[in-house]
């Protein structure tokens, strides 16, 4: 079976390749469309390593899609799904245009973002007419975040430590400066 993985980052992709294996997707196509990480050091330092992963379509950056998807920008409850909800709209649209049995999103191995969200979102984005014929691949991958994580670090592979967009960017200053420590963001820290 054919499986579309959105992916955001090279460590959350480790956690999902395995599983997805044992669960019978033998051909598996990483997916980088990400705009809301800024462009420059840190879009291409991703896009790059979770090159090293898995082979991946990178889709151009173009900053007015996210800041067109996203308006809640002070308050994360609402900015993150608004966030999700375009990049899972986008794999799924591609997905679905190409030929793949499923898609899903490494999002579902991180333990900072809401993973019941996450899940109706891509469960509703298969009852679109366009994307019918496609399944969203739900599994908790959480359970493998911490030993892919922990790979991640001894094979060299950059593991970010802010979700991606300028808030959460932000928002993790606020945290160190508040707490004079490295904080952690209520997102997605790793
Ligand atoms: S914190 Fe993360 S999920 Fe939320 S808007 Fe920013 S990049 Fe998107």
């Amino acid at each position: 079976m054919k499986l579309l993985l959105h992916a955001c980052c090279a460590p959350c992709a480790l956690s999902v390749i395995d599983i997805a294996r044992k669960d019978g997707y033998e051909n598996i196509t990483g997916f980088f469309d990400n705009p809301n990480i800024p462009p420059g050091n840190e879009y291409a330092r991703r896009a790059d390593e979770t090159k090293k992963i898995i082979d991946t379509i990178c889709v151009p950056y173009d900053a007015a899609r996210y800041f067109t998807a996203v308006h809640n920008y002070d308050d994360p409850s609402k900015r993150c799904p608004e966030c999700w909800r375009f990049r899972l709209e986008s794999a799924a649209r591609y997905a679905a245009e190409h030929g793949f049995d499923a898609f899903t999103t490494t999002l579902l191995s991180s333990p900072y973002q809401d993973h019941a969200k996450l899940r109706e979102i891509g469960e509703d984005l298969c009852k679109g007419t366009a994307c019918r014929a496609l399944t969203f691949y739900y599994r908790d991958f959480r359970v493998d975040f911490r030993r892919a994580h922990d790979e991640a670090r001894r094979r060299g592979i950059y593991c970010q430590n802010y979700c991606g967009c300028v808030f959460s960017l932000v928002e993790r200053e606020e945290r160190r400066r508040g707490r004079g420590t490295a904080g952690r963001a209520p997102t997605k820290v790793v």
